[in-house]
């Protein structure tokens, strides 16, 4: 069972073929470059795959969750974290909450550009001393007649280097904790605000991550996203999808982590034939695929219910925790089956390896998860 209709079969297709035309040869140059060409969003864009889930007002095709899960997990099937990161943290949670929580003019300026691929979005909550907990956040927004003044640092933030909005989380009443919170959008361009730097990660090397620096950074009040000191709500709300998104695209990945070692199992001769001969391969690839298919029904179930409307917060924490835990130990058990192989860079199954290992730490921890299906189940005094 899964809750796919025969149209999103039909787009799955579609993207699969434009992936392995347009971005596979090119994972590679752009793992090295550290960087995802513009063109390339753009071109992804104006063929609509930014839009899965948008109203047609603002450009996208109507608003479809199933449809944008379709172009996650196919994105991670392809094996390319770092460019599924750049498009899944454009798509899926810097314009996102725009357009949830926005006003009308706030949609114009960033959502219709953002569908047709002209802008793309970062989303800044994580600082030094704010990780896990994000109602720690410490940079503030002091409001100052029709402006707000920004003043604090980021850390961490994906698509951080290029993109031309941030939403930002920042503390307008820092006294009341999380519920002295709000977002704002902040332009690339706007006085005040600078890249720091970019950080040299251990994988997804396509993907830019910064660190940000806001200095009496001035931005009109319109462009504060949503009520002021409701923003750890909006935040909180923004992170079912963000944790569905990387069940989805981490399931992509270890399914494709399955199939590189099947077919290098199938292939490599040892003691006089392949690896399949010997049982505890074969058993070993079983295994491998059970954990895939056990976090692929969690995930499609926590998907169907988040896109039926019903609360799916702990099926969602679930989905996130066993699809990462999974992609993990799968990359690392088919590395394996590849032998001294499968540790050179010519492999592919070593950027599987090497990618999936921070999808356990990003959009919440293993261990956060774990404290939200804790509270659920009442076992938090
Ligand atoms: C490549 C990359 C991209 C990222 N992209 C973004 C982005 O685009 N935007 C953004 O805002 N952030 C982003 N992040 C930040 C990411 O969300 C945080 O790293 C993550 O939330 C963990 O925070 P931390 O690194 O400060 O770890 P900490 O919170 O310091 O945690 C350290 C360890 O302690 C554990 N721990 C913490 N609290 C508890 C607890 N209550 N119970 C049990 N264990 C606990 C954690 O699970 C972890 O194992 C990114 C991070 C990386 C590495």
């Amino acid at each position: 069972m899964h809750p796919f209709t025969r149209e999103h079969e039909e787009l799955r297709n579609a993207i699969r073929q434009f992936l392995q035309k347009e971005i596979v040869p090119h994972v590679e140059e752009w793992e090295q470059s550290r960087r995802v060409p513009r063109e390339i969003l753009h071109k992804m864009g104006n063929l609509g795959y930014f839009g899965l889930n948008i109203a047609e007002e603002y450009g996208g095709g109507g608003d479809n969750p199933l449809a944008e899960a379709v172009l996650h997990e196919e994105l991670g099937r392809i094996n390319a974290s770092g460019f599924a990161n750049t498009v899944g943290v454009h798509v899926g949670i810097a314009m996102r909450p725009v357009y949830r929580f926005g006003t009308e003019e706030q949609k114009q300026k960033y959502v219709i550009p953002g569908v047709a691929g002209e802008k793309i979005g970062a989303l800044a909550i994580t600082e030094p001393g704010a990780g896990s907990d994000v109602a720690a956040v410490r940079t503030k927004a002091v409001r100052d007649a029709d402006h707000y003044v920004l003043s604090g640092n980021k850390i961490f933030i994906t698509n951080g280097v290029y993109a031309d909005f941030y939403v930002v989380a920042a503390k307008t009443a820092p006294e009341a904790g999380h519920r002295g919170m709000s977002l704002f959008l902040v332009d690339r361009d706007t006085p005040g605000f600078y890249v720091q730097r970019q950080l040299d990660k251990v994988g997804n090397h396509a993907s830019d991550t910064a660190e940000l620096f806001f200095e009496d950074c001035r931005i009109p009040a319109g462009q504060r996203l949503g009520e002021e000191n409701r923003g750890f709500y909006l935040v909180m709300q923004n992170f079912q999808w963000e944790r569905l998104m990387i069940a989805l695209q981490t399931l992509g990945t270890a399914q494709a982590s399955l199939d590189l070692a099947v077919d290098y199992a199938k292939t490599r001769q040892q003691f006089g034939g392949p690896l399949t001969q010997f049982q505890v391969i074969r058993h070993r690839l079983v295994d491998m695929a059970v954990e895939v298919e056990k976090a692929r029904r969690l995930t499609y179930h926590a998907l169907d219910l988040y896109a039926r409307g019903i609360d799916a917060v702990t099926e969602t924490s679930m989905a996130k925790l066993t699809a990462t835990e999974t992609a993990c130990l799968v990359a690392d058990m088919a590395l394996q089956i590849h032998g001294g192989y499968g540790y050179m860079n010519e492999y592919p199954i070593q950027r599987a390896w090497r990618d999936m290992r921070v999808t356990r730490i990003y959009g919440g921890t293993s261990e956060i998860m774990k404290e939200i299906i804790a509270k659920r189940m009442g076992l938090v005094p």
